[in-house]
Formats: C-alpha cells, sequence, structure tokens
C-alpha cells in the first residue's frame, strides 16, 4: 500500500493508502467528487523535490496505517531522502536542537544547547532593551517568578553543565530572569 495525498476539484484535501501507483484514486469523503494525486510539495531551484516536510510526514501509528509494512517502508525511503537532503542544505532542517531556555530575555530568541550563553544572554538583553525603548510597556509583563535571592538561581545561567557555564560576564538581567530549570523543556 502507498499513500497518497489526494486533493478533489472542490479543493479538498485528504490521504489515502492504495494498493499501488496504478490505482484509480478514491472519491473525495467530502463531496465524492473525483480527486487527484497532488504532487510532492517543495521543490529547490527545479533541480530536486525535497518531497513532504517533517512536518508533513506521520508522527502517529495511525498515520503509518499501525504499522502497515509497506507504509513504514514508503515513510522510511521519505525520511531518508530528507535526511541526506538536509545535509546537504541544512536550510531546510532549521534550527532542531534543543532548546534550553524561552522564557524572560529569551522570549522569542530561544537559547538552545550549543549557543555560546554569554554572547546570547547579551544579545538578548540588548535586544529587549531595544524592545523596552520602542515599546515600553513590553517586557514588563513576566509570568515566571523573580528568582532574586534564591540559592543557585545566580550561579549557572540557563542550568547548564558546569563545564558550560560562562566564565567571565555574568549580566545581572540573565540571573534576574533565568526560568527555573524545571520551566526549559
Ligand atoms: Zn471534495
Amino acid at each position: 500500500m502507498i499513500l497518497y495525498d489526494l486533493r478533489c476539484e472542490q479543493d479538498h484535501r485528504f490521504t489515502a493508502g492504495l494498493d499501488s501507483m496504478m490505482s484509480p484514486n478514491p472519491e473525495c469523503p467530502a463531496c465524492g467528487g473525483a480527486s487527484s494525486r497532488v504532487p510532492s510539495a517543495v521543490g529547490i531551484g527545479g533541480r530536486a523535490s525535497a518531497g513532504p516536510s517533517r512536518e508533513q510526514m506521520p508522527h502517529s501509528w495511525q498515520g503509518i496505517d499501525r504499522g502497515n509494512p509497506e507504509a513504514v517502508s514508503h515513510w522510511r525511503k521519505k525520511m531518508e531522502k530528507r535526511e541526506k537532503l538536509e545535509e546537504k542544505y541544512p536550510e531546510l532542517a532549521g534550527d532542531r536542537r534543543p532548546v534550553l531556555a524561552h522564557e524572560g530575555i529569551f522570549e522569542g530568541r530561544p537559547l538552545r544547547a550549543g549557543d555560546n550563553i554569554g554572547e546570547s544572554v547579551a544579545k538578548a538583553t540588548a535586544a529587549q532593551r531595544a524592545e523596552q525603548l520602542t515599546n515600553p510597556a513590553a517586557g514588563k509583563h513576566s509570568h515566571g517568578k523573580p528568582t532574586h535571592g534564591k540559592p543557585g538561581a545566580g550561579k549557572s545561567g540557563v542550568g547548564m553543565p558546569s563545564a558550560d557555564k560562562p566564565s567571565a560576564d555574568k549580566p545581572s538581567a540573565a540571573a534576574r530572569s533565568t526560568p527555573k530549570k524545571g520551566d526549559a523543556q
């Protein structure tokens, strides 16, 4: 069985598993109209089709027909192709490093594993300051509890392993708006 994305004349989109490439397209489940297969969406400058993005791939067990071997291998091939493509064109992959902090000064500029912490803090602080100048109301709301004075709050910027601790510069703003360890996912 092969999964196809289909679209009817009224632009209803749906996915159906077909026995083979030669199988007739099923009728639209919404309106009963005739459907056609939707070609893989993204092309890169005419060189190659990028195929479905990771977001478009099935995430659930149902999405791969409860483990139907053909459906699984169909998507595994797509995933492998995608991975090769992302190696060649890293911009397709986006930033998939884990987010360490996304609150306080890092709201909208998440701190990710591998970032230079001192640099990121400086950048985020500067950006926040600029935002406050243009829009004084922004940045005043804070949903996190203040961490002043809590033991360990200022010790390591964002709960990083001690090896990655910024050595010299620890801007006080970072300590003040640092989320608790449990908050960074
Ligand atoms: Zn339809």
